[in-house]
């Protein structure tokens, strides 16, 4: 009829502390109403008898517990004393009477505490502190370690200890940590925790806090690819300074796996905007190397990678603010598109950040890609607001996180903050990182540099970053599927294959004579069968509009895979508007479409034309939305560049040559290795000048920069010019 006594002992609320309660009177379930209960104290304060009453717990001398206190009682303050149970040692064993308070437990023996003859209570002597577990946590974890590990990324080893007696202790301990085959290494816990009685047997409550885990910074020569055993090699009572036994003192075995870098690149985007009506100046605004160091922070800390493999740089926007993120990623894969060709690792992403100091400009990738595909550009807002939950001085992290997970093909999960609902398979409601306190617990190891401290963030309060929901990290479901993404694309190339037949001509700058020795401009570009160009424009399927953002050569690269069938078409003319070709593309819709949305999207398509190719027409469902026809006249040389180096900034102005037809457009390209990368920091400029901030690159480098001017088909290096950062 009763309970059953192996749930009461197991049951940690129960035992809470030197005391639990047990109420009876209800069948069903023991634990609910009943006139009657029963108290049941666990130890004896033999120097201190009066401190026995269990309902005033008091810390207890550990030489002191030796019995066992029992007391049964009514609900009324009249005491029964324990002469009125029956208690057996061991279950089957012929039930003993007790006498008196105290009752000395044989070591190893659980009592069976009879009532009534029918009802029966186990009681223990108290536990030493008792090992929860060994969670091995980068970012996302459960207690029994299902996550796989990182080789390399930052590690915290978390050790759930059980103190049933109240009101707990203060420990420190030591982590023995061993790689098959090599010696252990001994590390020691980063802060004292206290085992607060309370939690006692609920490392699930434990988890939820890093304050209530005694936890280690595993060194990084512990992180590489194999197995880790780990065990608590001691603990130590901090009041005391004495050495504590622990009860399931079990080691944890883990396994790190091979790491897949992120590459990434991220832009700082400078623009100007009409902030006060005319004839007040534009404002500038930029986002700040702050916000850039807390994105390269978070996807290092949040993401499934032990490297952040990173580069930054700060453009300027092709359009006054406010723009629109599918504006600016247009920029972007023009841009990327210019880079990759330069020689820059074709598996990198690339991300703009823009700062809301002018307007915010909401984020977006220009595409979900279902197969790798780092083409996929993204932009997002920066700034400090903290939207209420993120205190750190920078959202930029985070919301840059969300669109570069869309950039790895992560969808909206559909949480109930806001966004889509694209993702029928996430396993976890509303958008949390997990469905109780017992599943994935988040984990910030923070960045000491960024005053970030390490911090727990619970499954049930936490969400994906794919929501549109407060409190954002990665789910182990994101964090697995961004990881598997992450060794597809490690796999690709990194180069694609140099076209031998269309080089970019280097015409070198002559400057003052004063400065330089003036060197020999190539004039002509060398011809092929083919010539491969960049497509870049933004188009609205809804509308059936569309304009062509950016038409420019690649000196290298692989022609985009064709999509039949396409909405969409790239029309590719001769001068005098003959049909060379048609390409049916791919559209990369936004990321962030609501189902009232237009259906925006972008085209960034490499495209092999004929070498006749003077114009390009945007076709969208059989209509032209836009037409780009290429300068009468292709860039040619007679070329003199001018460079102010200032201290923030570097003015270069250069001349194309002695007639210029205002169609033309400039790339504008730096490069610190000596000319084996170069990076891109303007594209389509239509003035023959630009403003470079210097900080971009480290002080002390030498940066090479180049200017290219083209028609849209051919392109000539037209200026080219060297300072010191
Ligand atoms: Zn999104």
């Amino acid at each position: 009829m009763g309970f059953d006594p192996r749930n009461v002992q197991s049951n940690a609320t129960r035992f809470s502390g030197r005391e639990f309660r047990l109420r009876k009177g209800n069948d069903a379930n023991p634990f609910r109403g009943g006139p009657e209960q029963l108290i049941f104290g666990i130890g004896n304060n033999v120097k201190n008898p009066e401190l026995n009453d269990p309902q005033t717990p008091y810390p207890l001398e550990s030489d002191d517990i030796a019995g066992v206190y029992i007391r049964v009682s009514p609900l009324s303050k009249e005491s029964w004393s324990i002469n009125s149970a029956i208690v057996q040692l061991f279950e089957g064993s012929p039930p003993t009477p007790i006498a008196g308070r105290r009752y000395d437990l044989p070591q190893g023996a659980s009592i069976i505490l009879q009532e009534d003859g029918s009802e029966k209570v186990y009681l223990r002597r108290p536990d030493p502190p008792r090992l929860e577990g060994i969670e091995v946590t980068q970012a996302i974890q459960t207690l029994d370690n299902a996550i796989p590990l990182v080789a390399g990324k930052a590690t915290v080893a978390r050790v759930y200890l059980s103190c049933y007696q109240a009101p707990g202790m203060t420990v420190r301990g030591i982590l023995r940590a061993q790689r098959l085959g090599t010696l252990p290494v001994d590390v020691a816990s980063i802060a004292d925790t206290f085992l607060d009685a309370a939690n006692a047997g609920n490392p699930n409550a434990m988890r939820k806090d890093m304050n209530l885990s005694l936890n280690f910074v595993l060194p990084a020569a512990l992180l590489a690819e194999g197995p880790l055993s780990l065990s608590l090699d001691s603990l130590i009572d901090t009041a005391t300074g004495t050495l504590l036994q622990v009860a399931f003192d079990s080691p944890s075995t883990v396994h790190f796996g091979a790491s897949h870098p992120l590459r990434v690149r991220v832009l700082a985007v400078r623009y100007n905007q009409q902030v006060n009506p005319p004839p007040a100046p534009l404002s500038t605004f930029v986002a700040t190397a702050n916000d850039l160091q807390h994105l390269r922070s978070w996807l290092g800390r949040a993401y499934p990678v032990a490297d952040v493999v990173w580069s930054s740089g700060t453009i300027d926007a092709n359009n006054q603010g406010p723009f629109t993120a599918g504006v600016m990623n247009a920029q972007l894969a023009a841009i990327r598109a210019q880079d990759i060709a330069a020689g820059v690792d074709k598996r990198t992403h690339y991300y703009g950040m823009v700062a809301d100091g002018g307007f915010f400009m909401r984020g977006l990738a220009s595409g979900i890609p279902g197969q790798p595909d780092p083409s996929v550009v993204a932009s997002g807002p920066t700034g400090s607001n903290s939207w209420g939950w993120d205190f750190d001085g920078s959202y930029g992290d985070w919301y840059g996180g969300h669109e570069l997970g869309h950039t790895f093909g992560r969808f909206h999960l559909g949480s109930g903050c806001g966004e889509t609902s694209d993702d029928p398979n996430y396993p976890y409601i509303f958008g949390q990182l997990a469905n109780y306190d017992a599943g994935c617990v988040g984990i910030d190891v923070g960045d000491a540099a960024l005053g970030i401290a390490i911090a727990a963030y619970p499954g049930t309060t936490w969400h994906d970053v794919m929501t549109y929901c407060n409190n954002q990290w990665l789910s182990d479901y994101t964090y697995h599927r961004i990881r598997t993404r992450l060794v597809a694309e490690d796999a690709l190339p990194a180069a694609g294959p140099v076209l031998p037949h269309l080089p970019i001509e280097e015409v070198v700058a002559s400057g003052r004579p004063d400065e330089r020795v003036p060197e020999i401009p190539a004039l002509e570009a060398k011809r092929a069968g083919r010539t491969l160009i960049h497509v870049v424009a933004t188009v609205n399927l809804t509308r059936r509009q569309g304009k062509i953002e950016y038409v420019n050569p690649l000196s290298a690269g692989d022609a985009s895979g064709l999509k039949p069938g396409s909405q969409v078409q790239i029309r590719v003319l001769s001068a005098d508007e003959r049909l060379l070709r048609e390409y049916p593309v791919e559209v990369k819709l936004n990321s962030e479409l609501g189902p009232e949305d237009d259906k925006e999207g972008l085209i960034d398509a490499a495209l092999a034309v004929d070498p006749a190719a003077r114009v390009v027409q945007l076709v969208i469902a059989g209509g032209i939305a836009d037409t780009f026809r290429a300068a009468a006249q292709a860039p040619s040389g007679g070329v003199s560049s001018r460079v102010e180096v200032e201290k923030a900034a570097v003015h270069l102005s250069w001349q194309p040559g002695p007639t210029v037809d205002t169609k033309l457009t400039y790339t504008i390209q730096a490069s610190t290795d000596g000319g084996q990368t170069w990076y891109t920091l303007g594209v389509g400029l239509t003035e023959p000048s630009i403003q470079i901030h210097k900080g971009q690159f480290e002080a002390g480098l030498e940066v090479r920069l180049r200017v290219l001017a083209t028609d849209g088909f051919t392109q000539l290096v037209v200026a080219s010019e060297k300072f010191t950062a």
